[in-house]
């Protein structure tokens, strides 16, 4: 094959607008690399001063991704996770608070005595250095870097100044996606902005190898032309990349457009796809058209659907694997708490969940949700703050204890069902400091989780700070909740139940792990009891449904 002693690295920069899909062509390119048999990997470079994405708000940056080593990363790492269907690690998300961080320290160790310490060397030496150890550690075949940001911004230029210095000692393709606005009632193609953006482009040294354009309908010739004129290209090397349905099918577009075979050329590979990788992935993405399922997701996050992309992903992979059409209602756990009648609101749910989140808001309303679900046997997933609500919904409403709340909500509630654990109670900061990464629990059988995983033995990665108080084990497994699964000591509780109809809260988040090859158990049987209630006698969930309604009245 190829000479292994030659380092491969391919840089994706995005030289326009950020928000194109850089994370998903990134996350494609190395799936289809992968056909090829190539150990690939993919690094992403964020400009912002925040250490990790842990402290930042999901409302404005989209979901916290947690990999199995604690690290709180950028949501990217979650498309390339699911793609590669491989647990990636922390240390290939690079910020800039990580490498200032670095810097200072080694500055006042005295690594650098006696000379300025500046962006240039030491900056970008010190990128240069992640970037090579990453490859050798992880024996590589091409490292796949996402520069986050656009091509001029003041947070990324040090990125892009240390990959135009990688270039100049190591195998480096260069590729630019950028987007084309489609003008006037006959939607032409307009190629300008990416003219000037090319232009800062290559005024930080750098000349672009391939360009992916992004756009509602397929690239023009005029538009490619232009381009590549632009460009110092072939017009062979700009690649269209139009909007599809399905963003699992991107690699699969790539491929048949002619891309990954330029690709392999340009990295100076020549291995051929292996089809029975390629099958085997069209065959975990393509959807079948089955009964349509209505989910309702009962949110404080849902204004950006960002916020909840593992979830909506976990969905589809499970929808896609059981053959069920899921559409996701979208509600605003706020609106629940406003509405006299709630259970209207929720009376055409095949099945509801309630995703984790952090603070006071909503509450009530997801909590509401919640009784509605219980009351009309309508399937219920609880994930994280969804379990502690499940919990909380129990006890106040089945075993009576009225007050019952987590103390993150209300600090003197008189049944503190859900409590700050002991280990984090005298923490003050709040940097990666949560319950988080992956931890082991053990499943009871003879439960729906047992039955859900096939196994006692599971791991799935974690991201709180509360838990479930064991001091109310015992009053409310009298009144029939089951404790499902414990942590591997026995001292926490990860998994609670009730089997009066189909309810499962966790305090994991199997979402994180969920990918179209190896879609979650949990969400999978979650489906499934909601396919199996949507097919059950109409007559029979309606009166079902009345009457919960009727007992609200
Ligand atoms: N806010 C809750 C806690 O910290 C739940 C967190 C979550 O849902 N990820 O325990």
């Amino acid at each position: 094959m190829h000479d292994k002693t030659e380092e491969r690295y391919i840089v994706v920069l995005g030289s326009l607008l950020s928000g194109i899909g850089k994370g998903l062509v990134s996350a494609s390119i190395t799936k289809m690399l992968s056909f090829y048999g190539l150990n690939v990997a993919p690094m992403k470079f964020d400009g912002y001063l925040n250490y990790d994405c842990g402290t930042m708000n999901p409302l404005k940056h989209g979901e916290v991704f947690v990999l199995d080593d604690k690290s709180e990363v950028d949501m990217d790492f979650g498309t390339y996770e699911r793609f590669l269907n491989k647990s990636l690690s922390g240390s290939l998300s690079l910020t800039g608070g990580k490498l200032f961080s670095e810097i200072i320290t080694k500055e006042r160790r005295g690594d650098y005595l006696g000379s300025d310490v500046q962006i240039i060397p030491h900056m970008t030496n010190l990128i240069v250095e992640r970037v090579r150890k990453t490859y050798k550690d992880n024996n590589l075949d091409v490292l796949l870097i996402e520069v986050g940001g656009t091509v001029g911004d003041i947070e990324n230029s040090y990125f892009i100044e240390a990959m135009r210095e990688l270039a100049l000692t190591a195998k480096v393709v260069f590729i630019d996606i950028t987007y084309i606005p489609e003008l006037g009632v006959v939607g032409e193609q307009k190629t300008k902005p990416t003219q000037l953006a090319l232009r800062s482009l290559m005024q930080v040294g750098i000349q672009p190898d391939f360009i992916i354009t992004r756009s509602d309908k397929k690239l023009g010739d005029k538009a490619r032309n232009k381009i590549a004129l632009f460009a110092n290209l072939k017009e062979d090397n700009i690649i269209d990349n139009k909007d599809v349905d399905n963003i699992y099918e991107v690699p699969e577009h790539l491929i048949k457009n002619g891309f990954s075979g330029k690709l392999m050329h340009a990295l100076d590979l020549d291995s051929e796809i292996d089809n029975s990788k390629f099958q085997k992935w069209k065959d975990a993405t393509s959807k079948s058209p089955g009964s349509r399922l209505n989910i309702a997701v009962v949110g404080k996050y849902v204004d950006l659907k960002d916020s909840y992309t593992s979830i909506r992903e976990a969905l589809s992979h499970a929808g896609t694997a059981s053959r069920a059409d899921v559409f996701i209602d979208w509600i605003e756990a706020e609106e629940l708490e406003a509405l006299e009648d709630f259970r209207s609101r929720l009376n055409s749910a095949d099945g509801v969940l309630v995703p984790g989140g952090f603070g006071n808001r909503g509450i009530e309303g997801m909590i509401n949700a919640i009784t509605y679900a219980r009351e009309s046997k309508t399937p219920y997933l609880g994930i994280c703050l969804g379990m502690q609500l499940m919990a909380i919904e129990f006890a106040r409403n089945v075993a009576l204890l009225s007050g019952a709340n987590s103390s993150e909500f209300d600090s003197n509630a008189k049944h503190k069902i859900i409590d700050i654990m002991d280990s984090q109670r005298f923490i003050s900061e709040k940097g990666g400091t949560m319950r988080l990464g992956s931890w082991d629990a053990i499943l009871k059988p003879s439960t729906l989780a047992f039955e859900a995983y096939g196994t006692s033995n599971i791991a799935e990665r974690h991201r709180h700070r509360y838990e479930f108080n064991n001091a109310y084990k015992d009053t409310l497994q009298a009144h029939g909740l089951t404790i499902s699964g414990t942590s591997a000591d026995g001292m926490l509780v990860e998994f609670i139940e009730w089997r009066d109809g189909y309810g499962i809260g966790t305090q994991a988040h199997p979402e994180l792990k969920s990918r179209p090859e190896a879609p979650s158990p949990l969400f999978v049987s979650f489906i499934e009891a909601a396919i199996k209630r949507s097919k059950s006698d109409p007559n029979d969930s309606l009166s079902v449904r009345q009457n919960a309604q009727h007992k609200q009245q």
